[in-house]
């Protein structure tokens, strides 16, 4: 089982993946939390990556392809993979298409998360991230217990450096012009799945567990 989760920065990836993952027992493959994790190792990768992030670009596909690649073929992968931040342009999709069918396998669904962009600029401006598990809170809509401390794992809270507002500008100017293509490319596959995005956590977390059980993937 193959399924990418799409949309914006700010519209709820990271955090909805993570729970469909668990729920489906499958592999959550946050891209941009591979290459956050080669900075933080001080690894090659990492040091070409850096810039590109911190300026709200997309890291070149040359970096971004083989990295990711290279994860969904490890033996844990093997039950299936939910893609979150991957693809984010058409070369990268086409090269994942590619690369699975290389085994006999495909995408099975397009998970497409909608929120307008007065909300994403809402959402990205007061977020703060668990450096240790990466679990996502914000100020007004979703404050930790206690400021500063992750609820889950009691790991330190911080903001991403691409969240400021001019790189948070970027992000979905890039978005705009490279990644909401994507959209059109999966509807025509006959794989979109349009799940309305605005309102809480778990609302949307239910759309997107009934439209997978629409689709007979989700119980
Ligand atoms: P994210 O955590 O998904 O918001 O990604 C943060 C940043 O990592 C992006 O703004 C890009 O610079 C980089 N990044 C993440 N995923 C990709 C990707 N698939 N291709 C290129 N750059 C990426």
């Amino acid at each position: 089982m193959y399924i990418i989760f799409l949309g914006a920065p700010g519209a709820g990836k990271g955090t909805q993946a993570a729970y469909v993952a668990q729920k489906l027992n499958l592999v959550h493959i946050a891209s941009g939390d591979l290459l956050r994790q080669a900075i933080e190792q001080g690894t090659e990768l990492g040091m070409q990556a850096r810039s590109y992030m911190e300026k709200g670009v997309l890291v070149p596909d040359p970096i971004s392809i083989p990295m990711v690649l290279e994860r969904i073929s490890a033996p844990e992968c093997e039950p299936g993979v939910i893609f979150d931040g991957f693809p984010r342009n058409l070369q990268q999709a086409e090269a994942l298409d590619k690369a699975l069918a290389q085994q006999a396998k495909a995408i099975d669904k397009v998970v497409y998360i909608k929120v307008c962009e007065e909300e994403l600029i809402k959402r990205l401006s007061g977020r703060w991230i668990c450096r240790n598990c990466q679990m996502p809170y914000h100020t007004i809509n979703s404050p930790p217990k206690v400021w500063g401390k992750c609820d889950k794992c009691g790991g330190e809270l911080y903001q991403r450096p691409d969240d400021t507002a001019e790189a948070v500008k970027k992000r979905l100017e890039v978005y705009f012009a490279q990644t909401a293509p994507l959209i059109d490319y999966y509807s025509q596959a006959g794989k979109l799945l349009e799940i309305d995005g605005e309102g809480g956590v778990d609302e949307v977390g239910k759309r997107i567990v009934a439209a997978l059980h629409g689709e007979r993937i989700c119980s």
